[in-house]
């Protein structure tokens, strides 16, 4: 591991000074992500600035009921009104890592954590994301956890956060400061495609601290995950899902899928199926079949576009039925 030096900045003013004057140093919050990162030598940033003890560990519930998460909450967060109003967010959530791991991963780290392609955490592989123009191994290597949605002849891996894939199904919004100030980002444009820039994975700027998740009030959600053990997985393919029905009729719906696509992916086609008419079991078929709409397979992913439609349709049925 490289030597680096370490701060413990005061303040989100000071953290941000340090990281404007230092174009090499990296935020640290908990640290699951970044240490394994540091040992591996896949990132070696001269500086980590520890954004813990900054009061940014705190939920703030809101009159019009939605609820300010600080960004350095951690994903083993247990609110009782957190688990009523936004049953997605503690789903996706618990399904994510360990228990340990939980207790010390913070809500912003989640959302900036990198991606677990074998070719990207593992420096003796060409990979465009770790070292830009060097190539990708994935490429002619293991497609099995490769992207459907969204990839470039670049980067063809996919985003692991669970969390990030319940956030943009309850349309939250991501809260960060910087030397200009605060910007407030909707979680669904807080990622990006890679491009042929895969190294950049989300538009926030080298010298801005994500301080806060900010959820408006949400209608029923629900975030189903299928991986290949029950625990301590990432996610093959997992939805979100979020629908408001009144009268009889959706309103609308957001659906958010997980493991197929460099950030977040949110199903249009499978949401015209469903506003405005009935939530059945006929419509939700259909959003099922929209849903893998524009995916294209690679050598060895094939398998997640049936996937993508069973765990479509099954997240979509087990909130109906909630
Ligand atoms: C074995 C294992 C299994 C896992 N399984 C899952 C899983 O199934 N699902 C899932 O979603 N995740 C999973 N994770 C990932 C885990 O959730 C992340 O490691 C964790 O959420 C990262 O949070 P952290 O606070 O530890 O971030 P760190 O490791 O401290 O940081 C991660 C990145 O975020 C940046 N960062 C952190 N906080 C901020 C901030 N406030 N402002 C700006 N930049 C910031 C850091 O600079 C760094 O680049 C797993 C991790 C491990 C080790």
């Amino acid at each position: 591991m490289r030597p680096f030096h370490y701060a413990k900045p005061g303040s989100v003013a000071e953290a941000v000074r340090v990281l404007g004057a230092n174009p090499d140093a990296e935020v640290i919050a908990g640290g699951t992500d970044l240490v394994t990162l540091l040992r591996d030598g896949v990132r070696a940033p001269n500086q980590l600035v520890d954004v813990n003890g900054l009061g940014l560990d705190r939920l703030a519930w809101q009159q019009d009921g939605g609820v300010h998460i600080g960004a350095l909450c951690r994903n083993a967060v247990d609110d009782s009104r957190l688990r009523r109003a936004y049953p997605a967010l503690v789903l996706a959530l618990r399904s994510g890592a360990s228990p340990q791991i939980r207790n010390r991963a913070s809500f912003g780290g989640n959302l900036l954590q990198r991606t677990r392609c074998a070719y990207f955490r593992l420096p003796e592989f060409d990979c465009n994301k770790r070292a830009p123009g060097s190539g990708c191994a994935a490429l002619t290597g293991d497609g099995a956890q490769t992207a459907l949605f969204g990839a470039s002849p670049s980067c063809v891996a996919v985003h692991p956060s669970d969390c990030a894939v319940a956030l943009v199904a309850l349309n939250a919004v991501v809260r960060v400061e910087g030397p200009s100030g605060v910007r407030r980002i909707p979680v669904e444009e807080f990622h990006v495609l890679p491009g042929d820039a895969p190294q950049r994975e989300t538009v926030l700027r080298r010298d801005e601290v994500v301080v806060a998740i900010e959820l408006p009030p949400a209608p029923p959600s629900h975030y189903l995950k299928f991986r290949d053990r029950t625990s301590f997985a990432f996610a093959l393919v997992s939805a979100g899902v979020a629908v408001e029905v009144s009268g009889g009729v959706v309103r609308s719906a957001r659906i958010v899928l997980g493991g197929v696509a460099p950030k977040p992916w949110r199903c249009g086609a499978a949401e015209r199926e469903l506003v405005g008419g009935p939530f059945t079991e006929a419509s939700i078929a259909k959003a099922g079949d929209a849903a893998t709409e524009g995916a294209k397979p690679r050598p060895g992913n094939e398998y997640k576009v049936e996937l993508v439609r069973r765990v479509v349709r099954r997240a979509l049925t087990e909130l109906r039925n909630a």
